[in-house]
């Protein structure tokens, strides 16, 4: 008897067996050659870290970056050499020319929550976090020469230069990062930018229309 009640199952156990989870998408490295040797030519301060971290969460081939261009880093910071080498170009190539646009004083401070946290995707159990590798940045106020700080928190729902500024920094950010999201991706974010260049390619800065929402 009992072997008849468990016939049923084969079928269903010899499918769970053979179906592998997908494999894990590669996450962008950036072009080819070294990346190190491309730093080094760049105007951003940076250290090369031995690789580290933990069997879950590993760092590979990873740079502490205290400034980029003009903008120090609020405090000097873990990340991938790709993203190194992203973060450079957005501040050359967004953050100062719409801080002169708008804010008429250049960025000298980012101020970032981190880079590097062995931990999940927010609201995504089945994955890590790019932040897991140290290939993600939050950053949540830019200051000026001039002392005033531009924060995602304050200032990215006004009507004024700020705001502006906020709005010119993140559509170029989804240029440059393959992942970005913001205060009106999800409550996890209403502080601060999502920068990073994991394989999953998102720019989330409008909110997201429920009615849109597949069921
Ligand atoms: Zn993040």
């Amino acid at each position: 008897m009992r072997r008849l009640r468990l016939a049923p199952l084969v079928p269903f156990l010899w499918l769970a067996a053979c179906a592998a989870p997908p494999p894990e998408p590669t996450p962008y490295v950036g072009p080819p050659g070294d990346c190190m040797a491309r730093l080094a030519t760049y105007d951003i301060e940076f250290e090369p870290v031995p690789d580290g971290g933990s069997s879950s969460c590993p760092i590979r081939g990873a740079v502490k970056v205290s400034r980029v261009g003009q903008a120090k880093l609020s405090t000097p910071a873990v990340m991938t050499c790709a993203l190194a080498e992203q973060l450079s170009a957005f501040e050359g190539i967004f953050v100062q020319p719409a801080a002169e646009r708008t804010l008429h004083s250049p960025v000298v401070i980012l101020h970032h929550y981190g880079t590097y946290a062995c931990r999940r995707a927010t609201g995504k159990r089945s994955r890590m976090s790019e932040h897991a590798r140290a290939n993600a940045i939050d950053i949540g106020v830019f200051e000026t020469a001039s002392g005033e700080r531009v924060s995602v928190t304050r200032n990215w729902n006004g009507h004024d230069a700020e705001a502006e500024f906020l709005k010119q920094v993140g559509q170029g950010a989804c240029t440059l990062f393959a992942g970005v999201l913001g205060p009106d991706s999800d409550a996890a974010h209403r502080d601060h930018f999502h920068f990073d260049l994991g394989p999953y390619g998102f720019c989330q800065l409008d909110p997201i229309d429920p009615r849109s929402v597949r069921k």
